[in-house]
């Protein structure tokens, strides 16, 4: 049992975060419906980092951003993933239809080329990857699988070469 508490940080039309208070852990839903392949919400980058933290989304080569509106952080992952950020356009996109109060969810490899914090997955997905480390370690089958933004794209063609 859980008992959740809805934050509304940013106050955007879109999502909602949810707190768990035994788990401690927080998440992102969705407060409206969305058609596969549409804006959900453009986001900034609120902070630079040359090192990933368990908060950033990485850009570029030692290009790590925090987000800003913050409540992207609370977006959870999945190995079977709704959602994408893609950073160079720097738009939080739909990969499927989302219904309202659905949790948003990304798979951390396709924005993360070599996580800082690599944990064992509990996602419930029938694909479920396991052990998620970043995308360098995915197999080619998950490489072909996935959508990985422009930078992961460029590192995997450079590694597969
Ligand atoms: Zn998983």
């Amino acid at each position: 049992m859980s008992i959740i508490t809805v934050i509304d940080v940013d106050q955007t039309e879109v999502a909602e975060i949810r707190f768990d208070a035994i788990s401690g852990s927080r998440s992102l839903f969705s407060k409206k419906a969305f058609q596969k392949n549409e804006v959900i919400i453009e986001f900034m980058a609120k902070d630079v980092h040359s090192q990933p933290n368990y908060l950033t989304v990485q850009i570029d080569e030692n290009v790590h951003i925090e987000l800003l509106p913050e409540c992207l952080e609370c977006c959870n992952h999945s190995c079977d993933p709704n959602c994408f950020f893609d950073t160079t356009r720097m738009h939080f996109v739909t990969l499927r239809a989302i219904a309202p109060g659905e949790e948003f969810t990304f798979f951390y490899p396709s924005a993360e080329w070599d996580m800082d914090q690599p944990f064992e997955c509990h996602c419930g997905s029938s694909q479920c990857l396991g052990v998620i480390k970043g995308a360098r370690y995915l197999s080619p089958e998950s490489h072909r699988h996935y959508r990985f933004t422009d930078f992961i794209q460029q590192k995997l063609g450079i590694q597969l070469k």
